[in-house]
């Protein structure tokens, strides 16, 4: 692999930083960007010299590969601060190994770990002020690669991108959602790409999730392809469901991402002696859960909201309202990860990293 230290990549400094210009209270997620992106090019069989340059609009051939088959892929992870005016990441090297196995299945190029590092953590640091402190605040992050060779046959590109974008962000959702299990759409099948970060993945969903929205839910759980019997992730988070006192949550397979939010709430759980089971999770079990009063919480765990409680779901037409609980599991995972994300509570498992 190639080594490179800081200042073998090429820095270009925007003249005037944007961030006096944002409003950090009204916040849309994933509309504001920083001052700065981070960009390298894989020409010639090799990732060519990184640059970081003022954040603006890139030119590309209207014949490059992604626009014809969707090439890409991408991560998403976040930057916090602390009281003392510290950046922290939170287990970035599961998003640079999970970028690189999303690529391999896209059959595109991996990306050297140094480069990733170098220039998330140059990047970072040159628009640390657009990472507020306080809980709820952080970064959000996104490496991105794609085919840019411009020619449309059928095959892998000779020529990508890799860059690395970032918008300032508050929490991401804020009311419970209400959600619809799947029965006739799928995200993902065996022996596809469901466990890769692919763009195309996220476009599928957009058709049915609108669908979903139109009856009043904002999120589909998405169900095994074959049966339509297993409840498998959420989209966009992996999810959990609290039947009495235990936690179960569906294993990682070629169908469902391997989430980071997910490794890390199964072993806050532990750590708390909460009983978790992973193992299928049946439409059939959670239904007669709800209906029999122990099903006590579902919630989704991702990167953007850390944990995302749920209100009610849908199954062929039933209707099961989840109840208002004291001492729910969700929130209490909730804080216990963010206080590990901003650097408020020990991290015996070493999942911060200082940029
Ligand atoms: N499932 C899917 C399909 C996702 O896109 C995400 C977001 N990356 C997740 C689960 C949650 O993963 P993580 O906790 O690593 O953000």
């Amino acid at each position: 692999m190639t080594k490179i230290s800081t200042n073998e990549i090429d820095i270009v400094k925007s003249e005037k930083s944007r961030i006096n210009d944002v409003d950090f209270d009204n916040l849309v997620f994933g509309r504001t960007f920083t001052d700065h992106m981070f960009y390298c090019d894989y020409v010639d069989g090799e990732w060519q010299q990184p640059k970081i340059v003022p954040y603006q609009p890139i030119t590309i051939e209207p014949s490059a590969r992604v626009f014809h088959y969707g090439q890409a892929v991408f991560e998403g992870m976040k930057g916090y601060k602390d009281d003392n005016g510290d950046a922290w990441l939170f287990r970035p090297n599961d998003n640079f190994e999970r970028i690189n196995k999303s690529a391999a299945r896209l059959a595109i190029p991996e990306f050297p770990k140094e480069y990733f590092f170098e220039g998330l953590t140059t990047l970072l640091n040159m628009d640390k002020a657009w990472i507020k402190k306080g809980k709820g605040n952080s970064l959000y992050i996104r490496p991105f690669v794609f085919a840019t060779e411009p020619a449309i046959s059928a095959s892998p590109a000779n020529n990508y991108r890799f860059m690395i974008i970032c918008s300032p962000a508050k929490a991401y959702y804020t009311a419970k959602l209400r959600v619809l299990f799947a029965e006739k759409y799928s995200r993902s099948a065996n022996g596809g790409v469901g466990f890769a970060k692919a763009a195309g993945n996220y476009a599928a969903q957009f058709y049915p999730t609108n669908l979903a929205n139109k009856k009043g839910y904002q999120q589909i759980i998405w169900t095994d392809a074959n049966t339509h019997e297993y409840l498998e992730e959420a989209g966009t988070m992996n999810i959990f469901f609290r039947v009495n006192d235990t936690l179960i949550t569906a294993p990682t397979s070629d169908r469902i991402l391997d989430g980071i939010t997910r490794k890390s709430v199964i072993q806050v759980a532990e750590d708390h002696n909460l009983k978790v089971e992973v193992r299928p999770v049946s439409v059939k079990e959670i239904k007669e859960a709800a209906a029999n009063g122990s099903l006590k919480e579902i919630f989704g765990a991702g990167t953007a909201a850390v944990i995302s409680p749920i209100a009610a779901f849908e199954h062929g037409g039933d209707v099961f309202e989840l109840p208002e609980l004291d001492n729910s599991y969700a929130l209490q995972i909730k804080d216990h990860i963010l206080n590990i994300q901003h650097n408020l509570s020990e991290d015996k498992h070493g999942w911060r990293f200082k940029v």
